[in-house]
């Protein structure tokens, strides 16, 4: 007889100062593995040349938002650096049930909402990694080397880094960052890992009394 299983999918919550690399961390993940997708997060924030509504985000105004927020539409949703920044349940949920790995890039809020859920099906899948970088003075040379933000937007964005760094001892993996093949080698390690847990396995079986026994259940 053949062990063929299915697998339950991940929902792997991904924190870390703006700078760490976190998004390019799923981003390469999500593109490298065909199990793996990206959960695309919705946003007040305006758009950051070279950023594409439905792929980096879903690009809304206020009152949409406010809009799908009180039609329950988001699985979890923070206000960050002033904007509001949300999960739609649309992008994780199914994937899940179908058995594929949902990598979600949120703050630190948004993952201690998301860990208390009592939703039996996050429970199971929830996996939470945070990236933090090296030092302080890296994370200013990132966060500036990035070029993407004004004097002003970075000095809130270096503020709020310095608070999220506190928050990494609630995860349960994390990635101190080194260079991004590293990163990636070790990200992909525990999503190994994770893959292989035995209460995530859930065994094919015909439903035969002899199949059953086999699988030990
Ligand atoms: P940025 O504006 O640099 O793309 O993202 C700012 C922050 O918002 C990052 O820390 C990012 O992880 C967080 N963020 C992005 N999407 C979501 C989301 O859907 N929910 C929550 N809670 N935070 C998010």
């Amino acid at each position: 007889m053949k062990f063929d299983f299915q697998r339950r999918g991940l929902l792997c919550v991904v924190s870390g100062p703006a700078g760490s690399g976190k998004t390019t961390l799923c981003r390469a993940f999500s593109d490298a593995d065909s199990s793996a997708t990206y959960a695309v997060s919705a946003t007040t924030r305006p758009p950051r040349t070279g950023e594409k509504d439905g792929k980096d985000y879903h690009f809304l105004t206020r009152e949409a938002f406010q809009a799908k927020a009180t039609r329950g539409e988001f699985l979890e949703f923070a206000e960050v650096h002033g904007r509001f920044y949300g999960t739609l349940k649309d992008e994780v949920i199914e994937h899940i049930r179908a058995g594929r790995d949902v990598l979600m890039d949120i703050d630190v809020q948004g993952a201690q909402f998301i860990r208390k859920s009592i939703d039996p099906l996050i429970q199971e899948a929830l996996v939470d990694i945070f990236i933090l970088p090296r030092s302080e003075e890296e994370l200013v040379e990132r966060l500036n080397n990035r070029g993407t933000e004004g004097q002003e937007e970075l000095d809130l964005r270096l503020r709020n880094a310095r608070k999220e760094m506190k928050h990494w001892a609630e995860y349960s993996y994390t990635v101190i960052s080194g260079t991004k093949e590293v990163d990636f080698e070790i990200f992909s390690s525990i999503i190994a890992g994770e893959r292989c847990r035995s209460h995530r396995l859930v065994p094919e079986t015909d439903g035969s009394d002899e199949e059953q026994q086999e699988f030990g259940i």
